[in-house]
């Protein structure tokens, strides 16, 4: 095992967890495990992938991520890997599909594995692995959930139950046990390892104006070493922010409403390092696997402590020291609070894209995500149902997921009141400790100095918040 590390991946030693996971999957035993961002995830299945009999089937959410890994086996001289997700040609595909077995890794979206053509030719080849990444997409309690995954149980069943690996990065116990019972895991065997990054020191930055944050913010990129990541909750914020550091920095930004080609020139700028800082939404990172980013900085409060975790995962993969920094500013509650709210249709919204379904329409009036979801919901449920009914049931479903959603808002908004360590508290979200630190949080000590009067603001123009709501959505939000 250890030569092949040394000869195929070129590292001297496994890192926390891995040769455990290694040695239960060769073994043939269905594994669950947890590992931090940047724990070296995809080492557990692509080593086995060496020593195994067959092909390693890897099902990941992102085409991009898949892209990534595929790439990163290429350059160390895998040829047999191929990535089926809709990018393929039909020809593509076909070809691919005659030539299926001569794969050793075969990695696929799960939108792709509803296709029967493929599903009929995975079942003719002898898969060692079944691999779910971000498995954390299965649980509608996780932040991230993709109907889509949900379908993997009875994918994994008509593929001959072969021995499995779901892995993530964030989850708590009921996601956990909902990864489980999807992929239908007997005996499993479940591999947690700390989600704590030592290395990251945590802080939060009081400020009492969004003026005074936009100065911090100012002052911290000027002092703090680079490159570093600026989360904000919008895509209005990342470029009004990119904008404002631009000159004294090489500063870009990167939000959802770009296009694909866009998107692709910024990440990789930022990552070969032509970049300082990037000012982006959440949309950014998954899977930009960066080792030396040294700060993240939060502009707005996440909504959920996943989010926020695995965010600032993104700094410091080279084990260096890096630093998270929270911007509160009294009154950002609301924000959050709101976003929230405007996520879920409202019964009126359902009504309207209920009727619309019925009469074949497309335009549902709903984002992607809501119209997933109640599609989900809705093959569920006896669609035979009068309109209204089917709403009211649909509602209930929404009031549930709301009170989730609040729930760890509410533990958001108590974390930046944390008298105690902050990373004791987020932790114990995922019912863990800390682990030993002495750079850990500014509750422990930790220091950074920022003076963050208003001094040189530049003239922005900032909105009311349920203005700006509206501009992130295109929707109405009430003026409370
Ligand atoms: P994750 O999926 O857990 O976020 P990755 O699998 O993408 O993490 O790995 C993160 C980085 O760590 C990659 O650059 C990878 O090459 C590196 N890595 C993984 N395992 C080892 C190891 N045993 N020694 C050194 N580097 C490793
Ligand atoms: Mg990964």
């Amino acid at each position: 095992m250890i030569n092949i590390l040394k000869e195929r991946f070129g590292y001297d030693s496994f890192r926390i967890g891995q040769k455990e996971i290694i040695e239960d999957v060769l073994h043939g035993r269905n594994c669950v495990a947890m590992l931090p961002t940047g724990g070296g995830k995809s080492l557990c299945y692509q080593l086995p992938g060496y020593i195994l009999d067959g092909s390693v089937l890897i099902i990941s959410p992102l085409v991009s991520l898949m892209e990534d890994q595929v790439q990163q086996l290429k350059n160390r001289g895998e040829k047999r890997v191929v990535a089926l997700n809709r990018f393929l040609s039909y020809r593509e595909k076909k070809d691919v599909l005659h030539e299926l077995a001569s794969y050793r890794f075969i990695y696929a979206s799960p939108e792709i594995l509803q296709s029967p053509l493929l599903i009929e030719a995975l079942t003719r080849i002898n898969i060692s692995l079944f691999v779910v990444d971000e498995a954390h997409c299965i649980s509608q309690w996780g932040h991230d959930f993709r109907p889509d995954f949900l379908k993997l149980g009875l994918l994994r069943e008509t593929l001959g139950n072969p021995p499995c690996l779901a892995l993530t990065a964030t989850a708590t116990r009921q996601v956990i046990d909902d990864i489980v019972a999807t992929l239908k895991l007997d005996r499993v065997k479940q591999h947690m390892y700390p989600l704590d990054r030592t290395n990251i020191c945590l802080y939060v930055q009081y400020v009492h104006t969004l003026e005074e944050k936009m100065e911090a913010l100012k002052q911290l990129i000027a002092i703090l070493p680079k490159p570093g990541i600026v989360y904000v909750s919008s895509r209005q914020w990342a470029e009004t922010l990119a904008n404002m550091l631009h000159g004294d920095h090489r500063v870009g930004y990167y939000h959802g409403g770009m296009d694909g080609e866009q998107r692709l020139l910024i990440q990789q700028q930022f990552v070969y390092d032509q970049l300082d800082v990037i000012c982006c939404t959440n949309a950014f990172g998954m899977g930009v696997d960066k080792p030396n980013v040294r700060f993240v900085i939060h502009f707005h409060l996440p909504t959920q402590p996943e989010a926020y975790w695995q965010e600032i995962g993104r700094a410091g993969r080279d084990g260096n020291e890096s630093i998270a920094i929270l911007l509160y500013a009294p009154g950002d509650e609301q924000l959050g609070q709101a976003m929230i709210d405007a996520e879920f249709p409202t019964k009126e919204q359902i009504v309207y894209a209920l009727d619309a379904l019925r009469h074949g329409q497309k335009e549902t009036g709903l984002t992607d995500v809501q119209q997933r979801l109640l599609l989900y919901w809705l093959e569920q449920m006896n669609v035979q149902e009068d309109v209204n009914i089917l709403a009211k049931q649909l509602y209930a479903h929404i009031e549930q997921r709301k009170k989730e959603k609040m729930n760890k808002w509410i533990f958001m908004q108590r974390w930046v009141h944390e008298q105690t360590c902050r990373r004791r508290a987020m932790l114990s979200y995922f019912e863990q400790q800390p682990l030993p630190n002495e750079r850990c949080c500014d509750r422990c000590g930790a220091h950074i100095y920022v003076n963050a009067s208003v001094k040189h603001m530049q003239q922005i123009q900032l909105r009311p918040w349920h203005e700006e709501l509206r501009a992130m959505f295109s929707i109405k939000v009430e003026n409370k």
